[in-house]
């Protein structure tokens, strides 16, 4: 992850990379998922997906429950679970939240 991405966490936006031809990909990519492209910009992602899977990380305590959503833009991003457990299938919002020093990507319910 870069300071962009993290930078765009702090202030409360949630960064996709984004090439010339429009396509959005994750924002750990170097090059554009779709086409390769190298001249990756920044874009804002609307903030909502669909849980395609989710795991618990056992290091942490407590354990920290993980999703891992497909954004309507349509990269995969790891994000952490908020509140209530959220199932695979399931629309979620994404959002953020301030850690200790540094905001991280979070998942809610979607209302
Ligand atoms: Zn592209």
């Amino acid at each position: 992850m870069t300071a962009e991405w993290f930078d765009g966490l702090n202030s409360g936006r949630l960064l996709l990379r984004s090439c010339p031809s429009g396509h959005r990909s994750r924002p750990d990519v170097l090059a554009c998922d779709v086409c390769g492209a190298l001249d990756l910009g920044w874009a804002e992602a609307r903030g909502r997906g669909v849980v395609v899977a989710i795991a618990t990380d056992h290091s942490t305590k407590p354990f920290t429950n993980l999703a891992i959503v497909e954004l309507d833009e349509g990269p995969w991003l790891t994000t952490r679970v908020e509140g209530a457990p959220v199932e695979r299938g399931q629309e979620v919002v994404v959002g953020y939240e301030d850690g200790e020093g540094e905001a991280y990507p979070v998942v809610t319910a979607s209302s």
